[in-house]
């Protein structure tokens, strides 16, 4: 409560603001639209309609960083034509600044729509991580939603809807809104930021396959296969993982769930394929055409799909929903500098260790998970260059902030030291506990601890959050894995 001279004045503020946040939230909301047509096969549009934004210079932003891609990717070089409208339907004027922003108008101007075009085919072309790259390929669109959307700065927190227009009797399928069967040429959703649909996909055409999978949530697949696929093996892994993933963390933080899978002919020799990335409520999963699953698959096959999976979808709760300081808010021009990849990447692919072999017979839990440990995380080590050793973890997790993938030496490095470090709190807290708790607790309550507090942790606060949860002081073997490798 606030007290003396002022109070009255205070409470009448808060209460106006309470009162014109109310009256204003329908039409604070920015509208997205985006369309592809037949006719410019290349293309899609994007149109942003504001709300009444007052007079001033704006500036329109495009994505220079993927949430959790730990690299930098300058989306700007694909956006053609940018032009903007003021409120009375004027012209307003476009100039190209520095960095991937674009200045709109001047002092007196009320900007209202902006208006540009993407040119996808040039960005499959030019990019050759072909996770990175939203595609058109024979009838099928699939969008990466940072590839394609900009925001007006200052709007980044506004609520979104979105409209997607695309050629009529095409399905057009959006993860924010999940539907099987999909909407027919047009679809609408609702996004709660620019962050929501930037980390959303946008998915059409009459190639690819929508389906709903058995889950406890709305649980769905979206398939482009340039290449014979066994989709119901497929469907059945996804299913089978997803429900593994979520007993693991006895919890489930989103209301729908859409796996994006592609698996295309390569553009060229030096485009590569085999990354996946996380998003808020769903996984791009885009493999060239030699990694798809066919009725065939060996165990070996099935066993590194179901990792893949698991891995993926675990990280929709960490780091998308639990994470170190430093992932929101998300910095969209550049790659943020993360002190914690090392726990976001490596005990999350430790869970996924013990996700995918936790319902196994012991003898086979064992061995499955030690030739995993020491395929993904031991023998990292063996090749590892003196001048990483060096590195502290948290040094380490800086480098590979924005080099994970690019020099995968130092994505591999920080998350297999992550998870040796997971390996070893699990064994130690199962000891000291008898059996009682696992490692598997401490991401429990990382989760509960995060929905509490809605803020990033602090490293120096992970041994006392991992004692409550077990009881065990796991401070020794934190300490020695955050210290350089060759002490
Ligand atoms: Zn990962």
């Amino acid at each position: 409560m606030i007290d003396g001279p002022m109070g009255e004045k205070v409470v009448l503020v808060v209460l106006g603001i309470f009162a014109s946040s109310v009256l204003a939230s329908t039409t604070d909301k920015v509208a997205y639209h985006l369309s592809y047509d037949l006719n410019e096969p290349e293309i899609v549009q994007v149109q942003i309609d504001l709300p009444d934004t007052g007079r001033g210079e704006r500036v329109l932003v495009i994505p220079r960083a993927i949430p959790m891609g730990y690299a930098e990717v300058s989306y700007d070089r694909f956006v053609e034509q940018v032009s903007a409208r003021s409120k009375n339907d004027a012209p307003v004027s476009v100039v190209r600044e520095a960095g991937p922003r674009w200045r709109l108008g001047d002092a007196n101007t009320t900007l209202s729509r902006v208006e540009y075009s993407v040119n996808v085919a040039t960005m499959e072309q030019k990019l050759l991580s072909g996770a990175d790259s939203s595609k058109i390929r024979k009838d099928y669109l699939g969008l990466l939603g940072y590839s394609v959307f900009g925001y007006i700065e200052g709007f980044e927190q506004r609520e979104i809807e979105l409209t997607i227009t695309v050629p009529a009797t095409w399905p057009v399928f959006s993860t924010l809104s999940p539907r099987s069967p999909p909407a027919s040429q047009e679809a609408q959703a609702n996004a709660a930021n620019f962050y929501a649909l930037a980390d959303s996909q946008v998915i059409a055409g009459p190639g690819p396959i929508f389906r709903k999978l058995p889950c406890n949530k709305p649980l769905f697949l979206a398939l482009h296969a340039e290449a014979e696929v066994d989709e119901p093996l497929l469907a059945k892994l996804i299913e089978e993982s997803m429900a593994e993933v979520i007993a693991y963390y006895d919890s489930v933080p989103f209301d729908h769930y859409t796996v994006h899978y592609e698996f295309v002919a390569p553009l060229s020799d030096k485009h590569n394929y085999g990354f996946s990335m996380e998003h808020m409520d769903s996984c791009t999963i885009f493999f060239d055409v030699d990694g798809a699953i066919t009725a065939t698959a060996s165990a070996k096959e099935i066993l590194r799909t179901r990792y893949n999976l698991a891995h993926h979808f675990a990280h929709s709760w960490i780091p998308k929903r639990a994470c170190g300081e430093g992932y929101f808010p998300f910095t969209w021009e550049h790659a943020p500098i993360l002190d914690t990849v090392w726990l976001s990447e490596g005990f999350v692919q430790y869970a996924a260790v013990e996700m995918i072999t936790d319902g196994l017979v012991e003898k086979e839990r064992r061995r499955i998970r030690n030739e995993l440990i020491d395929a993904r995380f031991r023998r990292t080590f063996a090749t590892t260059p003196d001048f990483i050793e060096k590195l502290s973890l948290v040094e380490l997790s800086r480098v590979a902030s924005t080099k994970y993938s690019e020099d995968f030496r130092y994505g591999r490095n920080v998350f297999s030291r992550g998870a040796m470090m997971a390996m070893e709190l699990d064994e130690l807290i199962r000891e000291r506990t008898g059996g009682k708790k696992r490692f598997r607790d401490c991401m429990r309550h990382l989760m509960a601890w995060s929905k509490g507090e809605r803020r990033g942790f602090k490293i120096a606060e992970l041994t006392d959050l991992f004692k409550e949860a077990t009881g065990v002081d796991v401070s020794e073997v934190m300490d020695r894995w955050l210290t350089p490798q060759n002490n």
